[in-house]
């Protein structure tokens, strides 16, 4: 079933630059879609409309589901630095999330527990970010993502900054993760690879402004799909 339906969006900035064009993308449960492209080339723009975290100056973002509000709270958002507050240990960040919707430090706890179980750092509650290697730190910045029990997670070039080996070691993590899970991403790299080993659905975006000019599929076929 579609989630979500990106339809002929364009989005054009106050100061004038044109990000997307005619972006039409629908997104289905358990999909894991990479939206590869150069880079400027108007992905981080997409995955912010998808979120509802700015407007399309035209066209429509549905959720044929259920209301948009609804949905919105069930988004889980990974940027592409870690963006964890050094004043706050690792439990505290993963928080967050949930405290922002008004949950309590004690309600959380299981939860926080839960995601961190799952990226693997449940032995690393009370570290500070800063005693963290770099992907310990996006480790967290998933396991804070996972705190809101998303059904769609967005990731924005998540493991861009990280050296290969611990890129592909988060890669294989994050295909276990969402099997367990059972959610649906939307990927932004500019790593063909990364799409291929990744996605069952790789949207090609052209340079900026952007538009998808093909959809392939990923390469290798894992057992889950
Ligand atoms: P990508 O994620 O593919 O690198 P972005 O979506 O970040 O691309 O940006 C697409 C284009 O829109 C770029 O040229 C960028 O400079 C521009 N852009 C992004 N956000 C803004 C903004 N808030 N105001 C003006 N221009 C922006
Ligand atoms: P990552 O690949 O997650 O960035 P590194 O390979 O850089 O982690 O490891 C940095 C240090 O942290 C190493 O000493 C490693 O043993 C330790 N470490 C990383 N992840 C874990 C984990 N889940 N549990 C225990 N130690 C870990």
């Amino acid at each position: 079933s579609t989630l979500v339906s990106l339809n002929q969006v364009s989005k054009v900035f106050a100061n004038g630059v044109a990000a997307l064009e005619r972006f039409k993308l629908d997104v289905h449960s358990g999909d894991f879609i990479s939206l590869l492209g150069p880079s400027g080339c108007g992905k981080s723009t997409a995955l912010r409309l998808i979120a509802g975290l700015t407007g399309p100056t035209s066209g429509t973002v549905t959720w044929p589901g259920s209301s948009e509000a609804d949905h919105r709270s069930e988004i889980g958002f990974v940027f592409q630095e870690p963006t964890l507050m050094p004043w706050a240990n690792v439990a505290d960040n993963v928080w967050l999330p949930l405290r922002l919707r008004g949950v309590s430090r004690q309600e959380a706890k299981g939860r926080i527990a839960e995601s961190l179980a799952l990226v693997g750092l449940q032995d690393f509650a009370k570290a500070y970010p800063r005693e963290l290697s770099g992907g310990m730190k996006m480790r967290v910045s998933i396991a804070r993502a996972l705190s809101v029990k998303p059904r769609l997670l967005l990731m924005d070039e998540p493991f861009a900054a990280l050296d290969e080996i611990t890129r592909f070691k988060l890669n294989d993590d994050l295909l276990k993760l969402q099997g367990e899970l059972n959610c649906t991403i939307v990927f932004v790299t500019h790593s063909v690879f990364e799409s291929a080993y990744l996605s069952n659905r790789i949207a090609v975006l052209s340079p900026r402004p952007g538009r998808i000019v093909t959809e392939i599929a990923g390469a290798f076929p894992h057992e889950r799909r």
